[in-house]
């Protein structure tokens, strides 16, 4: 359908080689846009790659560390000469410290807020410049359940995701007069490497998700194709700083 077709456009996903990231960045592929995959583990990179360009389109991994706004920087400029330009821009790298605020050092605190909230900040104020000159563009930032919801072991977790929806909403407003729409996506409890180490840390964490979730299951990278191909399309050009869970569920339910 022509208001989803992101042909010709240009992507780039931090931490697009693996997990959310990559299921997103398929799914834009999969629509026709080139893909600019940047992140840290070139092995995983290469597998997204070739993953990305049997959907015929272009794709690349570009080295990124996010805790380093120079590499940022680097990253989105190389992703724009790559591709010639720069459209879309998925803010979704991220990690986790679990442990009680008590035993969580101030250099834990500041790599879990540089990693998941300073980088998503450095990355779209790179991204302003190429997408003004495409006449416009798509920011998509990858909060959490963790954005609306507190947890004894996600003090840093916490805090970086619910500034990631205040960051959004902000943002949006100030950029909707260059045809820049900004919005959030909250995944649910997924199933990626991520959980699988949170599944260790968290006694009785896999259980509770399910009985918390009306969908009955966790949810899969794959789920968050639709959101993706959605926002980063003329399809939601009136949708602006909007905060999207995708969770079976998790967040409405008592
Ligand atoms: P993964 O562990 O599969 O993905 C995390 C990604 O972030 C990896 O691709 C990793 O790249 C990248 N990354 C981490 N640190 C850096 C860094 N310093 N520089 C560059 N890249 C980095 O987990 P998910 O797919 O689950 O997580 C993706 C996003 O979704 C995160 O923002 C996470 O907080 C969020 N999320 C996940 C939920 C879930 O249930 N899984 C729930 C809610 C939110 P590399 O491999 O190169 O290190």
């Amino acid at each position: 359908m022509k208001i989803f077709d992101l042909t010709g456009k240009t992507a780039m996903v931090t931490g697009g080689n693996g997990g959310i990231g990559l299921a997103m960045a398929d799914s834009l592929a999969q629509a026709g846009a080139n893909i600019a995959i940047a992140a840290r583990n070139a092995e995983k990179g290469a597998v997204a790659v070739a993953q990305l360009a049997a959907h015929g389109v272009e794709a690349a991994f570009i080295p990124v560390d996010v805790t380093d706004t120079a590499s940022i920087e680097a990253a989105v400029a190389a992703s724009a000469d790559r591709f010639g330009g720069l459209d879309i821009l998925i803010n979704n790298a991220g990690t986790n410290v679990r442990k009680r605020p008590e035993i969580l050092s101030l250099d834990e605190w500041r790599l879990v807020i540089d990693t998941n909230l300073t980088s998503a900040f450095v990355a779209s104020k790179a991204a302003h410049g190429p997408m003004l000159a495409a006449g416009g563009g798509k920011i998509i930032n990858i909060g959490s359940m963790l954005s609306l919801f507190g947890a004894s072991f996600s003090t840093a977790y916490g805090a970086s995701k619910g500034g990631i929806v205040q960051m959004t909403r902000s943002m949006a407003t100030a950029w909707a007069d260059d045809n820049i729409q900004i919005n959030a996506v909250l995944p649910g409890w997924i199933d990626t490497d991520l959980t699988r180490q949170a599944r260790k840390d968290v006694d009785g964490l896999h259980q509770r998700v399910l009985n918390r979730t009306p969908a009955g299951r966790w949810g899969k990278p794959e789920d968050h194709a639709g959101i993706a191909i959605f926002l980063a399309s003329s399809a939601s050009d009136f949708v602006t700083g909007a905060a999207i869970p995708i969770d079976g569920g998790f967040s409405i339910q008592i």
